[in-house]
């Protein structure tokens, strides 16, 4: 039957009838792609997905690569993920409760003048981080210790000391080659000019893990809209020479350990480069998604140009030459910038 009705078509018709079928089976495969992608991007990583979501909506545990020596590496740009409404000059600390593991979240403050302890450290000894134990490497780590308490704020930027809310399991190396360079970058900033400096340090667990694999750092310094600091690193919670089950804390020396080569990789880059050298050029950064997160453009105060974050050119700008801008085009227009011809923002 059904085949003695086609004859009867005309040529035209049966034409229309076969783009209608190939249209059909195009919507059903693009369907059938669309799910298995969101499938897939559930099953592979939820628990990451949760745990980096805690400091900022663009992080993900997922993008970062394995540590290869360098104790931070740059992430989305280097920018920070601050909205405008958390620029204000008022200074404000806040730290997320413990989760149902005990684990610490995101740490976030306005540092300024104000925030900085007078008095002196004390104990911090009777806080227990997620995962924490007592593992003494005295023939491979400077101090012993593989475990630090570590702030997540530094003591020195807030003074909260033995708050559980802002100290974490890290390794001798997370605390001295991968944060400290940065806290006392913004210590320094702080110091010497009175102005404040958003900062948000958040510890990106995996899965159920009680240690943390890292911690992500951002910056940015309010008056003078991330002239003095700007950054988005991810600092490794890990120490060369062991080997660390993020489940628990348990830790055993790593038998393939070259301790001479390591030492020589981990303290170059810390102590001879500045902070924007030490970043990698080819960094893994979703950077198109900087743009709705409070960072709108750079700009280049020398020659007047502006870019988007992930503008190729933005990484050749001088850090003296280089401002973040939370404005609109118009109001940057207005002040004198001129589009860049790269990334025609
Ligand atoms: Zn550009």
């Amino acid at each position: 039957m059904k085949q003695k009705r086609n004859t009867n078509h005309s040529i035209h018709k049966k034409k229309g009838t076969k783009r209608k079928r190939i249209l059909t089976v195009n919507i059903i495969l693009s369907l059938i792609l669309i799910l298995t992608i969101c499938f897939l991007a559930t099953r592979l990583s939820p628990n990451e997905q949760e745990a980096a979501v805690s400091g900022t909506d663009i992080f993900e545990l997922a993008d970062i690569p394995e540590y290869t020596g360098s104790p931070y590496i740059e992430i989305n740009n280097n920018l920070p993920s601050f909205s405008d409404k958390d620029l204000v000059k008022e200074a404000f600390e806040h730290y997320s409760n413990l989760d149902d593991l005990g684990r610490c979240g995101a740490a976030f403050a306005n540092v300024g003048p104000e925030t900085m302890p007078e008095e002196e450290r004390g104990p911090i000894g009777e806080v227990h981080p997620s995962g924490w134990q007592v593992a003494n490497y005295h023939d491979l780590i400077e101090g012993n210790y593989l475990y630090n308490r570590c702030h997540l704020i530094a003591f020195s930027l807030t003074g909260e000391n033995a708050n559980e809310k802002n100290l974490i399991t890290g390794t001798r190396y997370l605390n001295t080659e991968g944060m400290q360079p940065f806290e006392l970058e913004v210590l320094e900033y702080v110091r010497t000019t009175g102005n404040h400096v958003l900062y948000r340090v958040t510890p990106v667990f995996k899965g159920d893990n009680l240690v943390a694999s890292g911690v992500e750092m951002e910056a940015l310094s309010v008056e003078d809209k991330g002239a003095g600091i700007c950054f988005h690193i991810y600092a490794y919670n890990v120490q060369p020479g062991v080997i660390i089950d993020y489940r628990t804390g348990d830790n055993k020396p790593d038998p393939n350990y070259d301790g001479q080569e390591q030492v020589e990789e981990r303290y170059e880059p810390a102590e001879e480069k500045t902070v924007q050298e030490a970043i990698p050029e080819n960094s893994t950064e979703g950077t198109s998604e900087a743009d709705n997160q409070g960072v709108t453009y750079i700009l280049n105060t020398n020659t007047h140009k502006f870019h988007y974050p992930s503008c190729d050119s933005v990484v050749d700008i001088k850090e003296k030459n280089k401002v973040v801008s939370m404005e609109s085009r118009d109001k940057i227009m207005e002040e004198g910038y001129q589009p860049c011809g790269r990334c025609k923002p």
